[in-house]
């Protein structure tokens, strides 16, 4: 036995238990839906439950420093995409941030890749929206289990049973509420746990937007007697969910086909400590992931972890580049030199940081599903495994599928060397996907993003970090579908779209005006390849 296999055998009890201890989690949500406010209303609350806590007095009040947007504006366009910890009693809770720009990036995407359960934030005047819509169908692809929150009961919205009804019918996703609000939206009174013996809880506003809304359980008495026909209402639509067989369902949950659902708003911190306590008790702590070979990999078998996000530091001083790695398995100890399993180089952790929000701060230990920043991380790429002991390699992370291309040309032709080298480095990095053709030729390769936005951090970065600035001109293609060498001359000829070679895993992709001539060419050519790409498209 190896040395190494030899330490994980020792450190396998400390690294299931600390496994166990974990939740990984994003939230996933239309802009506006409430995702910062939600982030903060968690992390206070946990915060404050962790500091009440006597047994576990470290009483850390890190203050929410989650404030991503915050980040963002400062950094101008970069886009960050870190974890924010939560303890959580016990618990620690790795909430990785989803950008919440009202344009989309695969960034957005990939971070999807990295935790093990989704909360799915809707508004409750506003139901499912389009860009949660595009975020669940990663998780769909993924079966991910989706935890549903519906925001903002504070205000007017929809009826909850309509709501309910949207999400089975739309997305197909079978509600099972865990409490059942107590007055319309507007006029929120409290929450009924159908779990908990169909105790009811009421809120209380606290003055001056304390960090815990103030709660007080009342027998079904009392209940009756204060809120009067509110109550009846919502005793009635609960009998009527146990009816239709709406209830908790564990395999369905976690096969990401039925989704818990609680009621609340973040604002005024109603039905936070109820979704924590969900999360805690029903999200999935990180489990095996199958490697390349489709063998799952223990989280007590040696350290490997995955690169799901790449950032530049934008930073003019330190051009390093960082790079997130989600813990699948083992325990990380900063300063282990690991291998790459993409060169086979040894890469050392020295400078290791655990990302909190835009706190930073360097990390000594992580376990699976923990976050850990790498920096100078300029050999690695989004997919890429690091290991140690014997090599292990995780499967790539899903390119999705572009709906936005332009033709990047060099504006000063002199630079075409830092041009190239740029473009190959984003490309690796994965900020925009490099599609080429020998039509096209290697100077005018097409860029393809899933959110205009990539473009507009591509053209950021190849001029000042580069020094080669970029012109785009904006191609009028709207999809890509896969199609194969067989498929591809007959595909070309057509109008309407072209074919195109995806430089970093050799795909080929057909892209096309529109889905009209999309479906024009699939009726007239039923013998052609074209398969849709993950998401959007
Ligand atoms: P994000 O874009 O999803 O991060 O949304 P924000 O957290 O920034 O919230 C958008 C707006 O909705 C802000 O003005 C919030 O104060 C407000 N908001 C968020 N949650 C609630 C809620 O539960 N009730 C009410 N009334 N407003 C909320």
């Amino acid at each position: 036995m190896s040395v190494t296999a030899d330490n994980a055998t020792q450190k396998a009890p400390e690294v299931a238990a600390e496994a166990a201890r974990r939740r990984t989690f994003a939230v996933i949500s239309h802009p506006d839906a409430g995702k910062s406010t939600l982030t903060e209303a968690l992390a206070l609350h946990a915060a404050a439950i962790t500091s009440a806590g006597a047994v576990h007095g470290k009483g850390d009040r890190r203050g929410v420093t989650s404030d991503w947007m915050e980040m963002e504006q400062a950094r101008g366009i970069s886009i960050t995409s870190a974890a924010l910890r939560i303890d959580y009693d016990d618990r620690v809770l790795n909430l990785l941030d989803t950008p919440g720009h009202a344009d989309f990036s695969e960034d957005t995407y990939r971070v999807l890749s990295a935790v093990d359960c989704a909360i799915m934030l809707l508004d409750s005047a506003k139901g499912l929206e389009p860009q949660t819509l595009k975020l669940f169908d990663v998780c769909r692809a993924r079966r991910m289990p989706v935890i549903t929150f519906v925001n903002k009961w504070d205000r007017p919205g929809r009826e909850p049973l309509e709501l309910l009804d949207e999400i089975e019918q739309r997305i197909g996703l079978r509600p099972t509420p865990m409490n059942w609000p107590v007055g319309i939206a507007g006029d929120f009174r409290g929450l009924i746990d159908r779990a908990d013996g169909d105790h009811y809880t009421k809120f209380h506003r606290t003055p001056g937007g304390a960090t815990k809304a103030v709660e007080e359980r009342l027998s079904d008495e009392q209940a009756a007697a204060v809120e009067d026909t509110a109550w009846e209402q919502a005793r009635e639509e609960i009998e009527l969910l146990g009816e239709i067989g709406a209830d908790f369902d564990e395999a369905s949950f976690r096969a990401g086909e039925s989704s818990p659902v609680l009621f609340g708003a973040a604002l005024p911190n109603f039905g936070i400590s109820q979704l924590l306590e969900t999360l805690v008790r029903l999200a999935p702590a990180p489990a095996a992931q199958p490697d390349a070979k489709g063998d799952p990999r223990p989280i007590t078998a040696p350290f490997a972890g995955q690169v799901f996000k790449m950032q530049a530091n934008m930073d003019k001083a330190h051009r390093d580049r960082m790079a997130f790695v989600r813990v699948g398995s083992g325990r990380f100890d900063r300063g282990m030199v690991l291998t790459h399993a993409a060169t086979g180089r040894p890469f050392a952790t020295k400078y290791t940081q655990a990302v909190f929000g835009s706190e930073r701060s360097t990390i000594e230990t992580a376990y699976p599903g923990d976050v850990i920043a790498l920096i100078n991380a300029q050999a690695l790429s989004v997919g890429d495994t690091l290991y140690d002991g014997p090599r292990v390699e995780f499967p790539p992370i899903p390119s999705f599928a572009p709906e936005h291309f332009a033709v990047a040309r060099a504006v000063d032709a002199g630079r075409y060397k830092q041009f190239q080298r740029g473009i190959s480095q984003l490309d690796s990095e994965g900020v925009v996907q490099v599609l080429s053709s020998d039509v096209r030729g290697e100077q005018a390769p097409v860029l393809a993003a899933v959110g205009p936005l990539q473009f507009d951090v591509v053209k950021h970065r190849m001029e000042h970090e580069f020094r080669a600035p970029i012109e785009l001109a904006h191609l009028d293609y709207s999809l890509a579908r896969r199609t194969d060498a067989a498929s591809a001359p007959a595909l070309h000829g057509l109008s309407g779209g072209e074919v195109l070679t995806r430089r970093s895993d050799g795909e080929l992709l057909m892209l096309v005006h529109n889905k009209w001539r999309l479906r024009v060419i699939e009726r007239d050519h039923p013998d052609l390849v074209l398969e849709p790409l993950l998401a959007g498209g």
